[in-house]
């Protein structure tokens, strides 16, 4: 007999099942789901410690099994596709129209263009992508400002810079390239990267004033980060 809850944890919330054992297995499942097997007698605080230290695993199972699924199914660009919008999912609406629009309506993107070829499509959701990148970054920038200006740090601008392997990177002269590819995740991991970027003025290195700073200004940010990561 075992008993099952659920319990939350820093890398987000896992299926905690307890019975006669002596130590604790961590697994995660092929939907991302985190699995954790524990003694009876184990607090919930030492789980979670235990879960923690094991982060950085969790999250590249998360990613290999995420990858594996990806390659099985490729995005379409038809209706009823799913695609990824600030963490939501949307289903395609596409129809045929003589000008091209493109429209967040209830949980669906409704895609109107000359043709509902598939290359198209993804032209339009593409371009329509960019432009909500641009608008939902500079938007949450806005209340970086203020911060900057009371520690004399250049006023922060963003721009757009497709790169594969990150999500954003900044200069001292305020300026923030970010990965248009963010706008899928979850609009807590566009404030995480924006926030990390921003610490990134003062200290340039990955250093303990760096991640001093960073706790300060975004506290909990290492549990948005492994969102981030196995979300994305
Ligand atoms: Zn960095």
């Amino acid at each position: 007999m075992s008993d099952r809850l659920s319990i939350e944890t820093a890398a987000g919330d896992a299926i905690l099942l307890r019975s006669d054992r002596t130590t604790l297995a961590i697994s995660v499942r092929p939907d991302g789901l985190l699995e954790l097997k524990a003694p009876r007698s184990a607090t919930t605080q030492s789980i979670q410690a235990k879960v923690k230290a094991r982060l950085r695993w969790i999250v590249r199972q998360r990613v290999q099994f995420r990858d594996m699924q990806r390659d099985r199914i490729p995005l379409r660009y038809e209706s009823g596709a799913t695609h990824t919008y600030l963490g939501r999912q949307y289903r395609l609406k596409v129809s045929e129209a003589p000008k091209p629009a493109v429209r967040l309506k209830g949980a669906y993107i409704h895609i109107a263009g000359p043709s509902k070829r598939e290359e198209q499509v993804k032209a339009l959701l593409d371009g329509w992508l960019r432009e909500r990148a641009l608008a939902q970054f500079t938007a949450r920038l806005e209340k970086w400002k203020q911060w900057c200006a009371a520690r004399k740090l250049p006023a922060p601008t963003v721009r757009l810079l497709r790169m594969p392997k990150r999500w954003g990177s900044s200069h001292r002269n305020g300026r923030i390239l970010l990965n248009p590819e963010l706008v899928k995740a979850p609009a807590l991991c566009v404030d995480y990267v924006i926030a990390h970027e921003i610490c990134h003025f003062k200290h340039p290195q990955h250093d303990r004033a760096f991640f001093r700073l960073l706790s300060e200004v975004f506290p909990n940010w290492q549990k948005v980060k492994a969102r981030l990561e196995s979300s994305s």
